[in-house]
């Protein structure tokens, strides 16, 4: 019964591969239903990044900063299984806690997610999180998977200048907001960007306690990251586990406490918005 099921579903992916599309996931070279080529990804990322920097506050106005956040992320990109594309890793100037990729390379961290963070390795491990997304195409596959090509298609026709496409456009930002991942997408992205960390020698720990601050976070008011994110639980267990088990020696690894904290943390203490306006003599 069980063999019938899956030669049934293997038959019905088959076809569905024939007619749509199918690409394998370079993390666990496993084929993937995919309505467009992997060609359009740089495009769709190119087009819709600066739609969701504007819908998150813009980038945060301090080059050294950013300079900061995108070596971090070329590190972690250049020893992925997609080390080719042209990364993007961008801090916007935004209070959620949040951090999201879009397809060809274009990942996007909050600085309320930026303020919560204590080290480097805490960093690398969110980007390379994200950075596991744009290896696998989740995003892609995930846009497939909600059926949300008619708009997609429409919305990459170049009609960005008429009302309509605008329309389609602020839409079309929106789905890529909110925008959820399988478990099972969540899950490899975690241990794909496990392994992207070590790579790049980062302790894989940062991982874990980015996970426990989140948490930590979520019990005080619900975060944005997991509107879009599965619940840290579990997550705990299995990136624990596979650190216990896969990797040695991980105590040599950067941890980067004093970096992260001269390079994010001081820029963005110091620049604090007051919480109230001033109270006028
Ligand atoms: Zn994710």
């Amino acid at each position: 019964m069980i063999m019938h099921k899956k030669l049934t579903l293997s038959i019905f992916g088959l076809l569905a591969c024939l007619f749509t599309g199918c690409a394998v996931n370079p993390i666990t070279g496993e084929e993937e239903l995919m309505f467009y080529p992997e060609t359009k990804d740089v495009a769709i990322g190119r087009k819709y990044a600066p739609e969701v920097e504007k819908h998150m506050g813009g980038k945060i106005a301090n080059e050294t900063l950013q300079a900061y956040i995108d070596s971090i992320g070329q590190k972690i990109a250049r020893v992925s299984h997609r080390p080719d594309l042209e990364y993007h890793f961008v801090a916007l100037d935004h209070k959620s806690l949040n951090a999201l990729a879009l397809p060809g390379g274009y990942i996007f961290i909050t600085k309320g997610l930026l303020e919560k963070l204590e080290t480097e390795a805490q960093l690398a491990g969110i980007l390379a999180h994200e950075t596991s997304h744009v290896v696998a195409r989740d995003t892609s596959v995930a846009l497939s998977r909600a059926q949300a090509m008619d708009l997609f298609v429409a919305a990459m026709a170049v009609s960005g200048a008429t009302p309509a496409g605008a329309v389609k456009m602020a839409h079309l930002t929106r789905v890529f907001l909110g925008l959820r991942y399988s478990r099972k997408d969540e899950r490899e992205a975690d241990l794909g960007g496990l392994d992207y960390m070590v790579r790049a020698r980062y302790n894989p720990q940062g991982m874990v306690e980015t996970m426990q601050i989140l948490q930590e976070e979520d019990t005080r008011r619900p975060i944005e990251f997991f509107s879009t994110h599965p619940s840290p639980h579990n997550r705990i267990a299995y990136l624990t586990e596979a650190i216990q088990t896969k990797y040695s020696r991980v105590a040599r690894l950067k941890v980067g406490e004093e970096d992260y904290r001269s390079a994010v943390l001081q820029y963005l203490t110091n620049n604090k918005k007051p919480k109230t306006a001033p109270v006028e003599p």
